[in-house]
């Protein structure tokens, strides 16, 4: 009987320190931008298995270069900051290096106009310019489809297409190179909404909905959210 209990006390042992070991661990890099942090946060506290520490901008980029890369797994940037100073650059650079999982939400698709290389890191850009053909566009409260490309890819994998209310960028840029993941028919729309693809040894991921709660309690969204980052996580 003892022996049984030992087994039991044992095993439970085991399964603890294997399941908080399988946590993936992240970094959410915010700032740049407003948002509803309560509610954006309670997305990822819904997250089984997913743990997070948050990075601000102004400190958010050289920190990024700081910490030890062991702790985590991949960086979650909903962020859009104006400029980057070069030392700043050399934390991505670093990311880039150790394969470090990125994944891009929303308005990062605006960050840094100037720096041409975060362009070829998140796969795309928000221009904007005014008054330029390239000029990008963006409409609140626009209730759209999202198409899924690819049901077998592992961001996408068991998602049907659904509906969303959200913000939409029209005109943005998309690396010819990217595998695209999420499309659109709405004509306030770019057609291509979300993707993957990867830089030196890193994952990439970028999806374009996420302005408010409207997405973040979107079951859907929330699967891809949470698929991505597993999948950029993945050694
Ligand atoms: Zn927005």
């Amino acid at each position: 009987m003892i022996k049984f209990k030992l087994l039991i006390l044992s095993l439970f042992i085991l399964v603890s320190i294997s399941t908080s070991a399988k946590d993936t661990q992240i970094l959410i890099v915010t700032g740049g931008h407003d948002f509803d942090r309560e509610l954006f946060f309670k997305m990822f506290d819904s997250f089984d298995a997913i743990s997070y520490t948050e990075l601000k901008h102004p400190e958010a980029n050289l920190q990024l270069g700081q910490i030890d890369p062991t702790t985590y797994d991949a960086v979650v940037f909903y962020d859009m900051p104006k400029s980057i100073s070069e030392a700043e650059k050399e934390s991505y650079h670093k990311l880039l290096k150790l394969g470090k999982g990125l994944v891009f939400l929303h308005h990062s698709l605006a960050s840094y106009q100037d720096w041409d290389e975060y362009v070829t890191i998140i796969g795309g850009k928000y221009h904007e310019e005014q008054n330029s053909p390239h000029s990008s566009t963006y409409q609140h409260n626009v209730t759209f489809p999202v198409m899924i490309k690819d049901s077998k890819n592992p961001v996408t994998k068991g998602i049907a297409d659904f509906e969303i209310l959200d913000e939409v960028y029209g005109n943005t840029e998309v690396l010819p190179k990217v595998t695209v993941l999420l499309t659109t028919n709405n004509p306030k729309s770019s057609a291509i909404i979300g993707w993957t693809h990867t830089k030196e040894k890193s994952r990439i991921v970028y999806i374009q909905p996420g302005h408010d709660y409207h997405s973040w309690t979107n079951p859907h969204y929330q699967q891809i959210v949470r698929q991505a980052i597993e999948f950029v996580s993945e050694k």
